[in-house]
Formats: C-alpha cells, structure tokens, sequence
C-alpha cells in the first residue's frame, strides 16, 4: 500500500509483530490518545477510546468505573487499536463481545471511515483488517458497548479454580480481573523479563472428520468442538508432542511452560524466531497433517 512516496506501517505496542528485516518504508506510531463516555442507555455505556491508550490500563478505567465486559481481557499486552485487528479474545471473552464500533483512516484515500462489527468481519483472532483491508487503515479510535450490569464468564479455563483458591464469595469484576492477572502472570512469561509475542500460532481448525481420524492414532488429542460442526485443536498440545517445548536453539527458544509461545533469550534476530517457528510448523503437519497458522504478524 503506497500513501506517498513511502510504504507505510502503522505500530501499536509492538507486543504481536515479528520483524525479521528491517522495514523499507515509514513506521508511523498510533499515540492518539483519550477516553470518552459517549452516551448510556438503561443497560449500557457506549465508550469511544482513542487507539494509542494502553488496553490493560483502559480495562482497568472500566473497572474503576464498574464498566463490565472486559474483565477477561485483563492483562493482554498492547494498544487499543489493534484489538479489533485479531479480535483479541481470552478467558471466553472476545473483542466482538463488547466491540461497538471503529473510526479508520484510509491512508490512501486520505478519508476517515466507520466500521459495525458487521463490517469488521470478526472471527477467531481474526478481522477484515488481517484479511482484505491489510495495510490499508490506520484505526483512531474503538467505541466499546459495556455492561452497567455485569454477566460474569468464569467457566472458562482455571478461572473457577483461581477463584475458589482467592477464596472469593461474592463475585465482582475487580476479583474476575484479579483472578485472570493471577492466572495469566503464572503461565505466561512477561515480555519485558523474556521477550515473546505472546501464542505464536492459532489453535487450527479442522472438520469432524479429520479428527475422527486423529483420534484413532492420537487417543489424548486436546480438541473443542465449535458450534458451527468444526473442531478446533489445541496448538500448543501439539507443538509439545513434536518435542519442541523447552527446545532452546541459541537465544529463540519454545517456552518451557507454554509451547505455543515463542520465546527469544537474549540477541536472537527476528529471522532465527521465524527459522524456528517454520520448524516447528513443518514438523507439527507431518505428524498430525495439520498445517499451524501464525498468529503473529511477520515483517
Ligand atoms: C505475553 C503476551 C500475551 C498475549 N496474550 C494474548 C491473548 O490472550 N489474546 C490475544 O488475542 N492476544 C494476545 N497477545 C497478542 C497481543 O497482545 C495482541 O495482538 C494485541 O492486540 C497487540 O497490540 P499491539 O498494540 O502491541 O499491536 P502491534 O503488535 O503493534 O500490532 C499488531 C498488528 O496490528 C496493526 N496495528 C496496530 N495498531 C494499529 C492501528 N491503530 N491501526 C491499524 N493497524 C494497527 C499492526 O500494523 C500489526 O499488523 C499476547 C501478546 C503477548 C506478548
């Protein structure tokens, strides 16, 4: 996409990009900041948010505000406006689920464009942006529908568990956002202590059929079956079965706790990361036939 006489690529937080080269155009870095109540109805606040405000910091305004709907997305590293982007999703809770709406400029029309849900095309750690739009928009702001009322998801993951262990008996959305920080700072290692970009590859989606037949030679495959027929297969599990986790070649390495999270230990170069993640996805398809997609974006 030309805009002018250079390429341009816009950077949020830098927390789901891998550059393996440098970038032969212009970076520009969204820092459009503010948080805005826009308007409220009996059930909800509409909040318009600008695109370079943290995400972590704007979850907890909501909290501080007893806004619900984001208490799940507690902790994801980056900027606002690149949720919709992946509709960043966690604990069973997406972007889509409270998403409102998006102002984008069009970099080439020069023209600030709105986007519904509808237009943004939302699916798993996915967005019209990822696709057909790629490049093409610099997002300036997200509107969030929140609850003044809250609908609690606590069934997913160890959430019910971390909760019970806080010894929680009332629920609120300040314990929910406690309890995801916990989990999460357990698991998952802190980029600013052991540089990741968080999962590498998307949980792969594959007909009932093809994991029938994966069953058959792999009786303890980690799968959920989806609502539309498909079954979506755990990544990580598999990445682990090809032996890959704890595997260090020089500084990139696989987490030793997480397998789907690639890790670089000290001055790997954004080419060695990707060496290993092409590794692993090759070795991952000849023992399942499953071919892993990245979540991260390369440059
Ligand atoms: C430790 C760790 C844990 C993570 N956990 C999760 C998780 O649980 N769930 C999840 O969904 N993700 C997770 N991620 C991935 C990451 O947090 C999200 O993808 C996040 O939205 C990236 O935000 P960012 O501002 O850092 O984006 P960047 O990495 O800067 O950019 C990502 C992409 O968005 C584009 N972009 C950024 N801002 C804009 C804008 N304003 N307009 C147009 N395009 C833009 C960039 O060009 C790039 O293509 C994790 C990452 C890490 C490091």
């Amino acid at each position: 996409m030309m805009y002018s006489e250079y390429p341009i690529f816009i950077l949020g937080g830098g927390s789901n990009i891998l550059f393996t080269k440098d970038y032969d155009g212009a970076v520009l870095k969204n820092e459009i900041k503010g948080i805005e109540l826009q308007h409220e109805d009996g059930e909800h606040v509409y909040v318009k948010v600008g695109a370079g405000e943290n995400w972590h910091q704007f979850v907890l305004y909501c909290i501080n505000h007893n806004w619900a709907g984001v208490e799940n997305l507690s902790l994801i590293p980056g900027n606002i406006g690149a949720s919709p982007i992946q509709n960043i999703g966690a604990y069973g809770v997406e972007l889509d689920d409270v998403f409102w709406s998006l102002e984008a400029f069009h970099l080439s029309e020069r023209k600030i464009h709105t986007f519904t849900a509808t237009d943004c095309e939302f699916g798993y750690r996915d967005s019209v942006f990822k696709n057909r739009y790629k490049n093409e928009f610099a997002i300036l702001s997200v509107t969030f529908q929140l609850k003044k009322k809250p609908v609690y998801h606590v069934s997913y993951g160890a959430i019910a568990e971390e909760l019970e262990k806080m010894g929680v008996k009332d629920l609120n959305i300040k314990i929910v956002s406690q309890a995801v920080v916990n989990i999460r700072s357990s698991k998952l290692p802190d980029p600013k202590i052991i540089p990741n970009a968080g999962s590498f590859f998307k949980n792969p989606e594959v007909s009932t059929e093809k994991y029938e037949e994966l069953k058959l030679n792999f009786p303890d495959v980690i799968a959920y079956p989806l609502a539309k027929g498909t079954v979506k297969l755990a990544a990580g599990w598999m990445i682990e079965q090809c032996g890959w986790k704890g595997y260090r070649k020089g500084d990139a390495g696989c987490h030793a706790k997480q397998a789907l999270v690639l890790v670089n230990y000290g001055n790997a170069a954004g080419k060695e990361i990707y060496d290993l993640s092409e590794e692993i996805l090759l070795s991952v398809n000849e023992k399942f036939g499953v071919l892993l997609e990245r979540e991260v974006n390369i440059l």
